[in-house]
């Protein structure tokens, strides 16, 4: 092994990650008086959340009655009552507070006649516990909701003097002998040097990894590398069975058309011209949950009534739609449905397809954002020194299918929530622990092995071979078939990564090798994703198993675990939190209201 050799960085907190979650855990760390870097291998305004367009949920009730008891129902109806209901009530009931902040941060969010807050319609937020109208909860800025808020927040950060290094890739968390979380190391992308930060807390708020798939809606940074930090520290991820995939990117190029769009009075057809979505959900139509709209999709296009040459996707039509409405409130998916379709929405129906979009799966916390470690006498336990925020992580408030505009919300929400929990049990006067010279060695020991890597195998060949197999295997519909296919295809494709081949010895700008990198933290989550999926033996939300068409709440609503060592992933699995945080006599909400019920909408 080469030497190496590292620029060393002592601080409160390090947040891995500069997207909406990130920056949200910056900033209010730095305002809670504790140092904090956060570390991005991105600039912090090209990270994904910079994409998000539809918007941001939150019952402020600007354009009609509703409350977080609405939301809350909702969205554990959402989750197919998967999602823990303590965090859930968490979310939402700091939903609007989260969003009136970043209104006062700066964010230019469209305004209604009289001067409020802009809020549409999305999928699955409804009004009277599901049996009113669809409510407009959906707070946005046009959209490009997801480009203003992170904006803001960077401007924020900088004004609270959080440090950041940009362009710093992480490589791994180093662990103390007694398994607590002491910093990370990361390596500095435009001048090679490498880096050893101390931290009481590291944060990780690295984002999802839809480009495990080989059509996502995802940004090609998204590749889950803090999962993949975690399972190499000994941290289980949760869930990873349920990817959602959003009804409609654009067919061909996966690019994201928002629920907005629907929202706005958008609607699907068939090659018959039908609304099909009036079939399989009355009440809601185009605007039910993802995973329900998704699957009739899938299934439409199965019995043939799919539209275009191979009658393998369908229509998504705005063309309806006043054009002032179009210019004002749905400009930015306009613009992409001309680009990447060659379509003017005014005029003609955009081409769509259900496409990987989000992970509900990610390193288990509680509702603070402490990641848990769970032990079998305490399925709680808190793994100390770890947070993770944002889609990196799992509170678990998307459960097994996260409703349209939660996620903006939980970034904000969850940041802001990790950094008042870091304020109360981090001492700044206390002084970093060192750190432990074993786990320092181990990470650039396999930095080294990959940077020299010399195998058969170049990258992008095993990073389209994983794609494939999710793609074809983990899909909108699996079977215990597909999914032990999925499993040992997977297999061989993770055991590959001993064979890989990099090119570029160099430490600067090594895109060759930083690519590696990422690809090894996709296989981690990708083995993990088709290994949690292979065991459930049911239907819930985003995990639709043929063999097994229902739910089963005595069976298994449970969060899956899945851990690594060397290389083999093993599950085990812990309860669900069923329980709100106030008690209904207190002004929570009816317990009986969010019982397990059949989904309909
Ligand atoms: C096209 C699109 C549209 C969407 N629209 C909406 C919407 O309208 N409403 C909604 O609620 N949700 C939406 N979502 C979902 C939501 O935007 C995402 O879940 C959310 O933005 C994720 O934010 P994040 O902060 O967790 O991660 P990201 O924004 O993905 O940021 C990840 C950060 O981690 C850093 N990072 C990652 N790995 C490393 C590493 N190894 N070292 C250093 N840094 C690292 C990156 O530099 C980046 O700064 C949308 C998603 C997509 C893809």
């Amino acid at each position: 092994m080469g030497s190496y050799e590292f620029t060393d960085h002592i601080y409160d907190v390090v947040v891995v990650g500069a997207g909406g979650a990130g920056l949200r855990a910056t900033l209010g760390m730095a305002e809670q008086g504790l140092r904090t870097a956060c570390v991005t291998k991105l600039f912090p305004t090209r990270s994904h959340t910079v994409a998000a367009q539809g918007g941001i949920a939150a019952s402020l009730a600007n354009m009609g009655p509703d409350n977080w008891h609405w939301h809350l129902y909702d969205t554990v109806k959402g989750s197919d009552y998967l999602g823990d209901v303590d965090a859930m009530e968490y979310l939402v009931r700091e939903a609007p507070q989260s969003v009136y902040e970043l209104e006062h941060y700066g964010v230019p969010f469209s305004r209604t006649e009289d001067g409020k807050i802009y809020q549409r319609p999305f999928g699955g937020h409804t009004t009277e516990f599901g049996e009113g109208a669809p409510v407009q909860r959906t707070c946005a800025a046009a959209d490009r909701t997801g480009h203003a808020i992170l904006h803001t927040l960077y401007g924020q950060s900088l004004k609270q003097k959080a440090e950041f290094f940009i362009e710093y890739f992480a490589l791994d968390l180093i662990m103390s002998e007694d398994g607590v979380c002491q910093g990370l190391i990361a390596w500095k992308l435009d001048d090679g040097t490498l880096h050893r930060f101390n931290a009481k807390m590291v944060v990780l708020a690295t984002g999802g990894y839809g480009r495990a798939y080989f059509s996502a809606t995802s940004a090609h940074a998204c590749t889950g590398d803090g999962a993949g930090m975690a399972l190499r520290a000994g941290v289980p991820v949760q869930d990873m069975e349920f990817v959602q995939f959003h009804p409609t990117g654009v067919y061909g190029a996966g690019v994201l058309i928002t629920e907005g769009a629907r929202g706005e009075g958008g609607y699907l057809t068939n090659s018959e011209g039908e609304r099909f979505m009036e079939r399989y959900a009355p009440t809601y139509k185009d605007l039910a949950s993802r995973d329900v709209v998704s699957r009739c999709m899938t299934l439409e296009i199965r019995e043939g009534r799919g539209v275009g040459e191979r009658a393998d996707h369908l229509h998504l039509h705005l063309n309806h739609l006043p054009p002032e409405v179009l210019a004002e409130r749905l400009p930015g998916i306009s613009e992409s449905a001309r680009i990447f379709a060659g379509v003017d929405v005014t005029r003609s129906p955009i081409p769509v397809l259900p496409t990987v979009h989000f992970n509900m799966g990610g390193v288990p916390t509680n509702y603070w954002g402490e990641a848990l470690c769970p032990t079998e006498e305490d399925p709680d336990a808190v793994q100390p020194g770890l947070m993770a925020v944002g889609e990196a992580g799992c509170s678990s408030v998307h459960g097994a299918n996260r409703l349209g505009s939660n996620s903006l919300t939980d970034l904000v929400v969850f940041g802001r929530a990790a950094a008042i929990r870091a304020g109360r049990i981090i001492n700044p006067e206390e002084p970093n622990r060192e750190l432990n010279p074993a786990s320092v060695e181990g990470a650039i020991e396999r930095f080294d092995r990959l940077r020299h890597a010399s195998g058969q195998t170049p990258t992008s060949e095993l990073r389209l071979r994983m794609q494939r197999t999710m793609q074809e295997y983990a899909a909108v519909f699996r079977s215990s078939e597909s999914l032990a296919e999925g499993v040992r295809q997977m297999r061989t494709v993770a055991d590959a990564e001993a064979d890989l081949s990099v090119m570029d010895r160099s430490m600067i700008w090594n895109s060759d090798l930083m690519e590696t990198l990422e690809l090894t933290n996709l296989l981690a989550n990708a083995l993990t994703t088709m290994v949690s999926a292979e065991a459930r033996k049911e239907s819930r939300g985003a995990h639709a198993h043929e063999d097994y068409p229902d739910r089963d709440d005595a069976g298994w609503r449970m969060h899956s675990l899945a851990w690594m060592q060397a290389g083999e992933v093993s599950l085990t699995y812990r309860p669900v939190h069923t329980k709100p945080l106030t008690d209904s006599d207190a002004g929570g909400i009816d317990p009986g209201l969010i019982e397990p019920k059949a989904r309909v909408y």
